[in-house]
């Protein structure tokens, strides 16, 4: 009932629409993040057609192929938005790839940092150290996207700092001392559809509503108080 109501105060600020086996109707916010510059034409064509639809150039830190060449596309795409994701670091590969992951990262940092408020999707498996490091100071908005490094590296989030928030978080240990902890200020949601499923195979934008309510249970505080709160902070982001 409450979510029949008020859904459409719900917002996806992690999606991958592009991989989904059939592209669903976007009835709320969302960002569509891509991972190759080549993906980014079909995620604005989606964005032309429907204004809920922000779309996301892209640079998945595991899909790097060629250094320059991947660079030279994303800088080319990147006359066309000021929008990225997802981008970022995993450290779950070897050292010489975390390297050049690393070369990549700093790239795209730096010729973010030249636009006008550009705001950032990150991927940081374990690598959230070192992705924080990178981002201090630096002038953009980032999204954290499904965060699992250490708490104590969100002890003081500044402002221009977000944390996406996704299903699959309300479940682990990490997730949940993350969801009790943050600032309202801080927090977005997200699906990161499709790659996070319920059990039963369910995935989409929609189940950002069980972030909300695990947030609120958690918190204490109202799902329509929280759910007004993130909406006003994904619309500071994205507008
Ligand atoms: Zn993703």
């Amino acid at each position: 009932m409450f979510w029949k109501k008020h859904h459409y105060l719900l917002s996806d600020a992690h999606c991958h629409l592009l991989d989904f086996e059939e592209l669903p109707e976007v009835e709320f916010p969302t960002f569509c993040v891509t991972t190759r510059p080549e993906q980014f034409c079909e995620a604005r064509k989606l964005a032309e057609n429907n204004p809920l639809i922000k779309a996301g150039l892209g640079l998945f830190p595991l899909y790097i192929k060629d250094e320059k060449a991947d660079l030279l596309a994303f800088e080319k795409e990147l006359k066309n938005t000021r929008f990225i994701g997802e981008v970022g670091l995993d450290f779950t590969v070897e050292e010489n790839l975390q390297n050049s992951q690393i070369r990549v990262f700093q790239k795209i940092l730096d010729l973010t940092e030249e636009k006008d408020h550009c705001v950032l999707s990150l991927h940081s498996r374990r690598s959230a150290e070192k992705v924080m490091e990178m981002i201090k100071g630096r002038e953009a908005t980032f999204i954290l996207h499904w965060y699992s490094g250490p708490l104590e590296l969100l002890d003081d989030l500044s402002e221009n700092i977000f944390l996406s928030l996704n299903p699959a978080m309300i479940k682990s240990r990490t997730g949940k001392k993350i969801l009790r902890s943050i600032s309202l200020e801080n927090i977005l949601l997200e699906s990161d559809a499709p790659y996070v499923k319920m059990k039963n195979g369910e995935y989409g934008s929609f189940l950002t509503s069980r972030v909300v309510d695990s947030l609120a249970l958690i918190r204490g505080v109202s799902a329509l108080e929280i759910l007004q709160k993130i909406n006003e902070n994904y619309h500071k982001v994205f507008d």
